[in-house]
């Protein structure tokens, strides 16, 4: 019997991972380099490591009975190291750390992402300007590793911004994707959890709404027809049966028109699913503890309406002042408050979504 779940990671979403866990009776041990990281702090115990450190691993294999991670930033060889105690297995890790393998599983589901070149490590730097001559839009640079949440990748929508890149961001030694600008209605994402015993459920489709490049406001559900919510939703218990997800995938697309289109895959729970902590019966958290320990999945119906906002850095000063009913405030516990920095969210909930927009629009 699982006794004790491992996170590689102690983030914001390793510390939700690790509440939901411990009100299911879980002992919960994180590794993590940062002492005083949100996930230490809620955990039974913390090891204070990088994640390639061997005894740090060693000892939080031997402890646990099941181990996760909360970003896919991880370093395979540790991922290969856990694999008989990883459910989720290194697979997806491995897709979703490589911009290109990712695309590539994408457009072999049949489904589309944005159009896109790439430039391996080394060359090509006329390749870089064809594509931005060529382009009728802006171009979005991507590094094919490493980037999240906006970072490693650069919006270059003229000729000074394009020079500015090639002299003082490019660099030789990295391979990048060049996409063309989608010119999207929505952005949209979906969650979806499997189990090690095939059950699979998908939460609401939410609508996403970024500020550089950074998720701001989640609406939830979705402001789009029901049949392409539905077309969504099974295209998402199609990604999770083919790639015998156990775990949670969530699915970030651009919609164009009727037109689906494939963003980016990422092997976790997602920012955008904050909202399942008030609005669903079982929460994303809950949910991934649920698969991963091989227990039957929750319910997943949406209880209310619900707007997701992030309180970054900047917003700190202004959480005193909100004085507004109707809402849940989740703060991570990072010491340092900086520009840009997710330090928190803000789930609304009213009767409708527009009166949770309203709401939105008053807190920050
Ligand atoms: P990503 O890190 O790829 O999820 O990108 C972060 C955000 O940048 C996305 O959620 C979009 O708002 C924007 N973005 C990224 N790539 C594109 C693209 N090809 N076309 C339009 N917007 C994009």
């Amino acid at each position: 019997m699982i006794q004790t779940i491992g996170i590689l990671g102690g983030g914001q979403l390793g510390r939700m991972m690790c509440m939901a866990a411990k009100s299911m009776g879980y002992t919960v041990v994180v590794l993590d380099p940062e002492a005083n990281c949100p996930a230490g702090q809620v955990a039974d115990e913390i090891i204070i490591e990088n994640y390639d450190n061997i005894n740090a691993c060693q000892l939080l294999y031997n402890i646990c009975d099941v181990v996760t991670y909360e970003f896919e930033n991880i370093p395979l060889q540790t991922a290969f190291f856990f694999e008989n105690k990883l459910p989720q297995t290194s697979r997806l890790l491995q897709i979703t750390q490589d911009r290109i393998l990712e695309k590539q599983i994408i457009q072999s589901f049949g489904l589309k992402t944005a159009p896109y070149c790439v430039i391996l490590e080394s060359n090509d730097m006329l390749l870089f300007a064809k594509r931005f001559y060529n382009s009728p839009n802006k171009i979005f640079i991507k590094t094919v590793r490493g980037g999240y949440d906006g970072k490693g990748q650069f919006v270059i929508e003229n000729i000074d911004e394009f020079d500015n890149f090639l002299n003082n961001v490019y660099q030789t030694n990295y391979s990048y994707v060049i996409e063309d600008a989608v010119d999207f209605t929505h952005e949209l994402s979906v969650i979806v959890c499997r189990n090690i015993n095939g059950e699979k459920k998908v939460f609401p489709v939410t609508e996403n709404i970024h500020r550089n490049q950074v998720l701001y406001k989640s609406i939830a559900p979705a402001r789009i027809d029901e049949s392409l919510s539905n077309q969504i939703e099974s295209l998402a218990l199609k990604f999770a049966e083919d790639l015998k997800l156990v775990g949670t995938l969530s699915i970030e697309l651009f919609l164009c028109g009727n037109e689906i289109i494939v963003n980016e895959l990422a092997p976790r729970p997602h920012n955008s699913g904050h909202y399942t902590l008030n609005a669903c019966l079982t929460s994303q958290f809950e949910q991934h503890v649920r698969a991963i320990c091989a227990l039957p999945l929750g319910d997943v119906n949406q209880i209310m309406p619900c707007v997701m906002l992030n309180v970054f850095g900047e917003d700190m000063h202004f959480l005193n002042r909100t004085k507004i009913s109707k809402h849940k405030l989740y703060l991570y516990g990072k010491s340092e408050s900086r520009l840009g920095r997710k330090m928190g969210h803000i789930n609304i909930l009213d009767n409708n979504i527009e009166s949770c927009l309203q709401i939105a629009d008053k807190i920050l």
